[in-house]
């Protein structure tokens, strides 16, 4: 039965929805104690997880019992920030309901990043997951919301076609959308009324995450949280925007080494070594095979170094992701000293407040939402064989063939890990080009 359930989910093509796209069968196969949903809507603005949890907690708690069944957890907790009132209060009613006594409600409290696993952990289970562990380490799985809602799905056989993504920023209607995987950003854009500005960027994921589209002729995918349409000077993206030798100038010449960055990293406040202060002098010495040079894989790239605690508007963040890279490439990776982690005593004090954060990122004006816009539809999809971790699928289909809604169209290479992708139009195929498959309706 658990291996069945685990094979629908990996037929269906369902991915971690709020990461980095971790295929779910991989993550379903794991045994542990708790199920932990992630409905803390981290980033700033994004809406989609408190509009499911509102409009469709039966199946998104459905998906969260094939979950525990699969893992054998005895208990799911679902937990989001009391400011998503209306959710809450839904959470709260279906759990109440829930016939088995298997599932809590947990009211987490509004800072960032509430929504990092490792953060998630501790705040609920108060436990602390090993420096580049994984929750599986200290007996639980982090599901998200919408990824809970497709494993729902999947056990009817339908697949990953579609997506849940706040559309937000300088847009003519704020919104939540459900759009088919693919559809370009332009369409979803000119869905919710268009940009309410001539000039703009886009940002695909939250403001402290995501990252600034090229242009908006690419297309949304199984991980695409939401689209924020800001002016090009916006702090949020002109913060993203610097190539590596104005980083390496800026860095060299400004950073003042206060430890500011140190005392508010949330990995750090866990008791991680992780220390990006002194990460920002090694870019200068471009020692890069060094013990201080190796705590930059232990970053999860929150930005709360760079977008929150540097007061000369340096980016750590940065500097440690440029430093993760080199590492991956020559494969260092991190050597643990075996030490108990210790939590740092001021941790909760430490905590960023959402607020102050949404202040210092002069996003205040965008934050009045205005809810759930529908279901749109799409003429014309780029499906990318590669939307999660892993090996890209492998095209079955050729340029010319007709396919429906849910037809597959990328399949797991054999042997490999990696997740299916599905038509998410009626259409013929035009192109299959660069690991991108287009269909026309
Ligand atoms: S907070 Fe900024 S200036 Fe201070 S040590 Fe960190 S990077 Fe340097
Ligand atoms: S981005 Fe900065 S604050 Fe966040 S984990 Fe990395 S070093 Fe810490």
């Amino acid at each position: 039965m658990r291996e069945q359930v685990i094979e629908k989910i990996r037929e269906t093509g369902v991915v971690g929805a709020g990461g980095a796209g971790l295929p779910t069968h991989v993550k379903a196969s794991a045994t542990v104690d708790t199920v932990l949903v992630n409905g803390a809507s981290c980033e700033p603005l994004l809406m989609s997880d408190p509009y499911l949890m509102e409009a469709e907690i039966d199946t998104v708690i459905r998906g969260l019992h094939i979950v525990m069944d699969c893992t054998g957890a005895s208990k799911g907790i679902i937990c989001l920030k009391g400011k998503h009132s209306k959710a809450l209060a839904t959470v709260k009613a279906a759990v109440a309901k829930d016939a088995t006594g298997r599932l809590e409600a947990f009211e987490l409290k509004d800072f960032y990043p509430a929504g990092d696993e490792q953060v998630l952990v501790h705040e609920v289970l108060g436990k602390t997951v090993p420096e580049r562990g994984i929750p599986l380490q200290v007996g639980s799985v982090v599901s998200n919301v919408e990824s809970l809602f497709n494993i729902a799905q999947a056990m009817e056989g339908t697949p990953v076609t579609h997506r849940y993504l706040t559309v937000t920023g300088d847009i003519k209607n704020p919104m939540v959308v459900k759009a088919p995987v693919g559809t370009l950003v332009s369409d979803v854009l000119a869905f919710a009324g268009g940009p309410t500005i001539a000039d703009y960027k886009v940002v695909d994921g939250g403001p402290m995450m995501g990252r600034v589209l090229p242009d908006i002729n690419q297309p949304i995918t199984k991980t695409t949280s939401g689209l924020i349409v800001l002016p090009p000077e916006h702090t949020v993206v002109a913060g993203k925007i610097m190539n590596p030798e104005r980083l390496r100038r800026i860095t060299n010449t400004v950073c003042c080494q206060c430890s500011r960055c140190t005392d508010l990293c949330p990995r750090n406040l866990l008791g991680h070594s992780l220390h990006p202060h002194k990460l920002m002098r090694v870019l200068d010495s471009q020692v890069l095979d060094s013990n201080i040079a190796r705590e930059a894989l232990l970053c999860s790239e929150c930005g709360i170094c760079e977008k929150f605690a540097c007061p000369m508007q340096v980016s750590p963040r940065e500097v440690n992701a440029q430093i993760k890279k080199v590492l991956m490439s020559e494969k260092i990776s991190w050597e643990s000293s075996g030490k108990e982690l210790t939590t740092n005593p001021f941790r909760k004090i430490r905590a960023v407040p959402t607020s102050r954060l949404i202040q210092r990122l002069n996003l205040g004006k965008y934050e009045a939402h205005a809810g759930y816009g529908g279901e749109m539809t799409a003429t014309k999809v780029i499906l990318p064989l590669s939307q999660h971790i892993g090996a890209p699928a492998t095209c079955v289909v050729s340029v010319g063939d007709t396919v429906v809604t849910g037809d597959l169209i990328g399949e797991i290479p054999e042997g490999a890990m990696g997740a299916r992708v599905h038509a998410s139009i009626d259409g013929v195929i035009e192109s299959i080009a660069d690991g991108k498959v287009t269909i026309k309706s």
